[in-house]
């Protein structure tokens, strides 16, 4: 399997993009390999620029649940793009799609398109400090919002309870009003709220965890939060980026039937073209500029394409038996991977939910960033080349995700799971 092309086109971008990339995880940083280049997607594959294919479960990270290049999204597009490509004014596919997320997610009154997930996050956290004119935000280890500056924040050691900033050019003024709790530990979240009475605007997370890996909240941890948060006051976001419209239609909150105040969507909602959403409470959404004080704008907000793409997405995730179909395919191949690996005597522990699962390497369980990181990182790297030299894309790293998409076949199914197979054989 050569990569030649691959290998020169990555020559070519460290000249002109930062390290090569237009979004760091692209760059294979935690398998220490060049980056492949992609030339085109189908269905469940995707193929590189060398003529390899792939079964892909990186899916864009989460928008292809349809697979690539599904014909009726493709359709759609080329009678959109003939219309024209922007006008910035209002269309009637905003109104259409703001329907569709109404109704899909009935703790969600009012919303407003953005262009990313980044965006949505950001937007919603200055909407829900301007609502309750209160500067603090508990975020969870672990759990990924985008690269909102007050969000890309770590734990503080010792008894420094406050945030410190986790990326350069973040003012440690604007790192000290995040605070840190861990997952699934609701006695976390209790001792920062009690330390900062009537401080806290909100408290986001991902309820279904993607971003250090899959990671599912226990029973009662959800529950707990709704509940504290309604008697302190607090904004209860979840950042349903990757679970809206993929765990289930209605994400999260149908699944273990709890309302957020305010929802943070994106990925799916698109159709693979650049997308977010946030919205909420009307009374909480109403704050939003023109009919409040909360500024948020956006030039490409609600773009034509975009909302296009992501209403056939919608529509396509309306029929029959969907989910049931996308839950089979998960429960079939998860099932079978981990009779692989435990045949071939790895330590592994494998988290899942519809449409989506990590296979840790580590004995688990998996239930917060600290047991995440407990995972082989070097075997898992090695795991991912041979996984690629069998013609199988997987996200490349432990902490991410792999999606499985409704285009997913038995065939590819199968073919995974051989690969997994001969793959664990030789990193055992
Ligand atoms: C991907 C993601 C984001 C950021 O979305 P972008 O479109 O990449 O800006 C935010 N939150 C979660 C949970 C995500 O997975």
């Amino acid at each position: 399997m050569s990569r030649k092309k691959s290998v020169e086109l990555y020559h070519r971008a460290l000249e002109m993009i930062p390290g090569g990339v237009n979004s760091p995880v692209r760059a294979f940083k935690a398998i220490g390999v060049p980056p492949i280049f992609i030339e085109r997607a189908k269905g469940s594959k995707i193929f590189d620029v060398d003529g390899n294919e792939y079964i892909d479960y990186v899916g864009s990270w989460g928008p292809m649940i349809l697979g690539h290049a599904h014909p009726k999204v493709v359709n759609a597009l080329k009678k959109a793009l003939s219309k024209g490509t922007s006008y910035g004014a209002p269309t009637s596919m905003e109104v259409e799609i703001a329907n569709k997320i109404k109704k899909a997610f009935p703790s969600i009154e009012l919303v407003r398109m953005v262009s990313s997930g980044t965006e949505a996050v950001m937007s919603a956290i200055r909407v829900a400090r301007g609502y309750t004119g209160r500067t603090k935000v508990i975020k969870f280890e672990g759990c990924y919002h985008g690269h909102v500056d007050s969000l890309l924040v770590k734990a503080g050691s010792g008894a420094m309870t406050f945030g410190i900033p986790d990326s350069f050019g973040i003012p440690e003024d604007f790192a000290k009003h995040t605070l840190t709790a861990s997952y699934n530990n609701f006695e976390s979240v209790k001792t920062l709220i009690h330390q900062y009475p009537e401080q806290i605007a909100c408290l986001i997370v991902e309820p279904i965890a993607g971003n250090m890996g899959v990671v599912l909240p226990e029973r009662g941890f959800l529950e707990g939060l709704r509940k504290i948060c309604d008697e302190k006051g607090i904004l209860l976001i979840f950042d349903e980026v990757i679970s809206g419209f993929r765990t289930a239609y209605g994400g999260a909150q149908e699944l273990y039937k709890i309302r957020a105040d305010m929802t943070c969507l994106g990925k799916i909602i698109g159709g693979g073209l650049p997308v977010g959403a946030y919205g909420g409470r009307k009374s909480i959404m109403e704050k939003v500029s023109p009919l409040g004080g909360v500024y948020q704008a956006g030039t490409l907000s609600g773009n034509p394409l975009a909302m296009v793409a992501g209403i056939t997405t919608l529509e396509l995730l309306r029929a029959k038996k969907v989910y049931q179909d996308l839950e089979k395919k998960t429960l079939y191949l998860t099932e079978k991977i981990s009779e692989c690996a435990e045949e071939r005597g790895i330590p592994f522990s494998l988290n899942r939910t519809t449409g989506m699962f990590t296979l840790f390497f580590t004995e688990g369980p998996v239930r917060d960033y600290h047991s995440a990181k407990m995972s082989d990182t070097k075997r898992f790297a090695r795991f991912f080349m041979e996984m690629i030299n069998e013609g199988i894309y997987l996200p490349p790293s432990q902490f991410e995700a792999w999606f499985i998409s409704l285009a997913h076949t038995q065939k590819n199914l199968d073919k995974t799971i051989e690969a997994c197979d001969a793959a664990f054989r030789r990193i055992a």
